[in-house]
């Protein structure tokens, strides 16, 4: 990737003891692996530098062995140097005080070097723990690593905590979380789907990574997590039906086209609660050859009962999904990496014209906020050349 385009994307480091979950995270985050397939993967053993096409760029640290301050040789200043959030990640599931030391270690070695550092902690594999429990856990974390920092004179560190699993949506919302602190321009964007959202009549929108399925972000109204898991979900059946039909291009992920298309008469054969979703692997154009597309629906919202796949003429991803529950799901490919995705009323969608219309206009907007990001930047560098 480009330096430029490297730069414009938050950075994150995900570290954390052995067998903490941070490969588990990174599969099921990034490379859409089903949390049950993490069982057997292998613990991370090296720094694993992702290279993956998605908004957010992504490095997975490993302790111990990769991270000892005390080496003289470990340049500390170019390791924390360029990121923008460390997330250390916490098994809940297991006795965690080496793990709050690392932490301890960790968050003093790096506010050394870079006080801009945001500090995520990922209280981890909660799915196995009582409600009562987890509450319990987060607060004895908590306050343990608080006082510790305040001990060692930084109690201006700020810190914050997440409960996480990668068997729900919890991992997904606590990286969206922690991403959008890292976007310079989030006010704007927010600003930029009220409007959207205002003079459309659209209830809900998100700007999703696509490869990540993490939103960047969202409108200021509440974020309820069933509009964000039905929305993830669309990415998912878009994706899949792109491999498989190659009618929208979203993505890395949708590189494999079908040659004989079907006339947009897809047949769809419904599965309710109870299966895996990644059932067909589509990654990579897998998917050839299948003439049908399961879509399982686990959501109480309601099931797809009618499926016009509209695609522009381009390669601009574009579909809409219309459900029972009288709900229209609208999604559209903003750039190389991020999708608009929608939530309104079939009533409203009956102007698409004007929804359209607006969504054009907020692509636009969006091109031009990242574009002078651009070019301050080029401003800058020749400034400090000068
Ligand atoms: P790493 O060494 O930090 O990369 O850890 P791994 O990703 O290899 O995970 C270690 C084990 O934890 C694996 O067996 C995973 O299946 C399991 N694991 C990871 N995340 C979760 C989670 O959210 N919940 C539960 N119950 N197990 C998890």
């Amino acid at each position: 990737l480009a330096d430029e385009d490297r730069e414009s994307r938050p950075r994150l480091m995900l570290m954390g003891l052995r067998r903490s979950g941070k490969s588990s995270i990174q599969r099921v985050v990034f490379h859409k692996m089903s949390p049950t397939e993490t069982l057997f993967l292998e613990s991370t053993s090296k720094i694993n530098k992702d290279n993956i096409h998605s908004f957010i760029d992504f490095q997975v640290w490993d302790f111990p062995g990769q991270m000892d301050f005390f080496d003289p040789t470990f340049d500390t200043t170019a390791i924390f140097g360029e990121v923008g959030a460390l997330v250390f990640v916490i098994d809940s599931q297991d006795d965690y005080m080496e793990a709050l030391a690392r932490l301890h270690s960790t968050v003093v070695a790096a506010y050394r070097v870079n006080p801009n550092i945001s500090f995520e902690v990922f209280i981890h594999k909660v799915d196995g723990l009582s409600e009562d429990y987890k509450i319990d856990t987060q607060r004895d974390i908590q306050q343990t690593t608080t006082d510790e920092l305040a001990d060692a004179g930084l109690e201006n560190v700020q810190l914050a905590f997440y409960l996480t699993s990668i068997y729900d949506h919890s991992i997904f919302e606590a990286f969206s979380k922690v991403i959008q602190k890292l976007i310079p321009q989030l006010p704007t964007l927010e600003n930029l789907l009220n409007i959207l959202c205002a003079n459309s009549g659209i209830e809900k929108a998100f700007l999703f990574d696509v490869i990540s399925k993490i939103y960047i972000a969202t409108d200021s109204s509440p974020v309820d997590s069933q509009s964000y898991e039905i929305c993830s979900d669309m990415i998912d059946v878009i994706i899949d039906i792109s491999s498989i039909y190659g009618r929208a291009a979203i993505g890395d992920r949708s590189q494999g086209y079908l040659e004989d298309q079907q006339g947009g008469h897809n047949e769809w054969s419904q599965q309710q609660d109870g299966h895996d979703k990644d059932e067909e692997d589509v990654q990579g154009g897998h998917g050839h050859g299948q003439s049908q597309a399961v879509v399982s629906s686990n959501s109480q919202t309601g099931s797809v009962n009618e499926y016009p796949v509209q695609t522009g003429s381009s390669h601009e991803a574009f579909s809409v999904i219309k459900m029972g529950n009288g709900t229209v799901l609208y999604l559209r490919e903003v750039n190389k990496y991020l999708a608009l995705i929608c939530l309104l009323r079939a009533e409203t969608f009956e102007k698409q014209g004007l929804i359209d219309y607006n969504v054009h206009c907020f692509k636009e907007a969006m091109d031009q906020v990242f574009e002078l990001k651009r070019a301050e930047r080029t401003r800058r560098e020749m400034e400090a050349h000068q």
